[in-house]
């Protein structure tokens, strides 16, 4: 059993705050420990169920947050920077047939309420993202992009609103893990972290091992995939870029002959979008 563990950042347990996830925050390695846990409780229920080959991919920001060297010996490793990857958060999902998927240390989408830092994917660029007409955050846009090469996310981990979107959006049939309650963008009542990690690889160990009623989460092809930018300077950007489509002042389409294909536009259009001309350009 081939097992794709997707690991970002808000989610993790005992994370709250900008200051533990990113390279300048004061307390960046508190939030690196903490990630590195999580994914090591999730990799251990994995491997009671018999998993044979698990690839964690560090999805958050500069990409390399977790210590590889404090790291669960039976997982492989994704890291290094979103810059040299064409699929990003999903890097290495195409790398060989895996049997499911797990994202643990996940957050709410865009604009949702009583979550640590919801966001899609940028929150400095992407005001809204839709898949067939619909708002999807990272939960359901990843597993749709999975979805895709075949493969069903069996569970998610995170705050309580990130739980709900995930049961919304994949089914009451996944597993999912609470492992704070957000009271607000930035503060939340945290579980210890013993039992959060507990749960973990229990959720883990049961989501992995009744794979037959996992169910691929895979929106009507081809996707009508569309985002919404915060400024037009960053829909200028991205308009650019080939496959995009502009539709208005601040939406483009991506466009793509499969959905994994629209992801890799998705991701050159958002790189496109918040790099920042040299002066003598501007
Ligand atoms: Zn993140």
């Amino acid at each position: 059993m081939n097992i794709y563990l997707s690991v970002d950042m808000e989610g993790i347990t005992g994370i709250v705050h900008g200051d533990m996830m990113s390279a300048e925050g004061r307390e960046y390695d508190r939030g690196r420990r903490l990630m590195t846990a999580d994914a090591n409780a999730t990799i251990e229920g994995l491997v009671r169920a018999g998993a044979r080959y698990i690839l964690v991919a560090d999805g958050h920001g500069p990409m390399r947050n977790i210590f590889f060297e404090d790291l669960h010996p039976a997982a492989h490793l994704m890291t290094g920077s979103s810059n040299a990857r064409d699929y990003c958060q999903l890097e290495g999902a195409d790398s060989r047939t895996f049997d499911a998927a797990v994202f643990v240390g996940y957050h709410a989408m865009a604009k949702a309420s009583n979550a640590i830092h919801p966001h899609t994917v940028a929150g400095a660029a992407v005001a809204e993202l839709r898949i067939n007409g619909r708002p999807h955050g990272e939960t359901g846009l990843n597993a749709a992009m999975l979805g895709s090469l075949g493969i069903p996310v069996v569970m998610v981990a995170g705050d309580q609103t990130t739980c709900a979107e995930a049961r919304a959006f994949l089914g009451e049939q996944i597993e999912t893990v609470t492992v704070k309650e957000a009271v607000g963008r930035t503060a939340a009542i945290c579980r210890p972290a013993a039992a959060a990690r507990a749960d973990l690889t229990a959720a883990a160990e049961r989501a992995t091992s009744k794979l037959h009623l996992a169910k691929v989460y895979k929106p009507q092809t081809p996707f009508r995939f569309e985002v919404d930018f915060v400024t037009m300077m960053q829909c200028d950007r991205a308009a650019r870029t080939p496959g995009v489509e502009r539709l208005g002042p601040m939406t483009i389409a991506l466009h793509g002959a499969t959905p994994w294909e629209q992801y890799r536009t998705f991701w050159a259009a958002l790189r496109a979008a918040l790099t920042e001309p040299a002066s003598w350009l501007a």
